[in-house]
């Protein structure tokens, strides 16, 4: 059976399709599943820094386009598990140097031998999407709680929608601050499904351990108890068939010290 291609993309840069990428990839391999991942920001790689590899890639995508290495030979292993795989961008300066048959042709090999390729995009709606997504028969767009990014994101799902490749595509709301939302400074989780009216697959809580593990070049899914490293684990349990119910941000139980004050300053009727 051949594996799923899964773009990961976004209207606004910055929103955090590398972090997704490297995180979805790695809880799924430690799921069991066989992934390989592609980083598609030609001149702009990043994907090999969040992963701690950038010291082991020999051959790049755009190396072995230009047919100095089999493809094999350009998948840099993970260092913690053997089923994951990268696949790095070149750092060049011509992001022309991959074309969009190129990609279909690469997706198209690696779904033979991995059950998972996560195409990981650069920002944009350029060149560099339609390669992006040119390989990819789901799509999952991130976006943050921001009417900016969430306008971007609604003009990707038109591009998503016109594609007839693209079958099947869901919405990570990455960056939530549970307390900004129930005071009403953030849109909410429904805010955006209702504004953009697609399914969700996960929601991603801001989490300062992120910028740990960006630096250290581990995923924060390897980071135990982490919010959201068990937020990414969920999304990746969900794409595996797993039904992992998604937390109501908008809801939270009031905490410890809310309830006593609750209790405390309830008046008493006489
Ligand atoms: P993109 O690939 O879409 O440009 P990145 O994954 O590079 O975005 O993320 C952009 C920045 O946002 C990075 O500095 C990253 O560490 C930070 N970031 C992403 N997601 C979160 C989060 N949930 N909490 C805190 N910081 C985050
Ligand atoms: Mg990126």
């Amino acid at each position: 059976m051949s594996g799923r291609v899964i773009v990961i993309t976004s209207g606004k840069g910055g929103v955090g399709k590398t972090t997704s990428t490297a995180n979805i990839g790695t809880a799924l391999a430690k799921n069991g599943a066989r992934v390989a991942m592609i980083d598609t920001d030609i001149g702009l790689r990043n994907l090999d820094l969040l992963m701690g590899l950038e010291n082991r890639i020999v051959y790049t995508l755009v190396d072995y386009i230009e047919e100095k290495c089999k493809l094999q030979q350009a998948l840099v292993k993970d260092k913690k598990i053997p089923t994951l795989s990268l696949l790095a961008a070149a750092q060049t300066s011509d992001k022309t140097a991959v074309t969009s048959e190129q990609m279909k042709d690469i997706c198209d090999k690696l779904k033979e031998d991995f059950d998972y390729v996560l195409v990981d995009s650069p920002a944009g709606i350029e060149g560099g999407f339609q390669n992006a997504i040119a390989g990819a028969s789901e799509a999952i767009i991130i976006t943050t709680p921001e009417m900016a990014a969430v306008r971007d994101a609604d003009r990707i799902i038109g591009l998503l929608e016109a594609n007839e490749n693209i079958l099947n595509y869901k919405l990570v709301l990455n960056r939530v601050r549970p307390k900004m939302i129930q005071s009403n400074d953030m849109l909410s989780v429904s805010d955006v499904t209702d504004i953009l009216s697609v399914k969700m697959l996960g929601v991603i809580p801001e989490d300062e351990n992120i910028i740990i593990s960006t630096n250290k070049g581990d995923p924060i899914v390897n980071m135990e108890n982490s919010r959201a490293g068990t937020a990414y684990n969920n999304i990746a349990r969900r794409l595996l068939g797993e039904e992992v119910p998604i937390p109501d941000f908008e809801a939270p139980p009031p905490s410890f010290v809310e309830r006593l004050k609750n209790i405390f300053l309830t008046p008493v009727k006489i």
